[in-house]
């Protein structure tokens, strides 16, 4: 693997492709390349600066954590699924004040879904 310096215009929040981390992308940002020329992604700041052996425990931490996920995803999709009945829906109570917005989101879709009598 070589860790290569890359120029961007702009800044943005990204996820660190050896540790799973998410960073502020600078203008100059680190990304593995793999042997065979394979970018695999930035990289973030401690990524950049782990000796040999950290940055190694780190992409092993990842990809077990990543194995687990896929192991996950791969269990519940064979499950079928079970969504709110029109009463479950019914029962919500409309959003406290201190809700947070995603809070107020989801109870609008659920009073617009039960309002236009669509099951969601
Ligand atoms: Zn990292």
């Amino acid at each position: 693997m070589e860790i290569k310096l890359t120029r961007n215009s702009y800044y943005a929040t990204c996820t660190c492709a050896t540790c799973g981390e998410a960073f502020m992308r600078d203008t100059v940002v680190p990304i593995l390349v793999d042997e065979a020329g394979i970018a695999i992604g930035e990289i973030c700041e401690r990524c950049f600066q782990a000796t040999r052996e950290e940055l190694s425990a780190r992409i092993r931490r990842q990809a077990n954590h990543l194995r687990r996920s896929a192991a996950d995803l791969d269990r519940i999709d064979a499950e079928p699924i079970r969504r709110p009945s029109a009463a479950d829906i019914q029962a919500i109570e409309p959003a406290p004040a201190s809700a947070t917005s995603l809070d107020s989101y989801i109870v609008q879709l659920l009073h617009q879904a039960t309002w236009q009598g669509q099951a969601i």
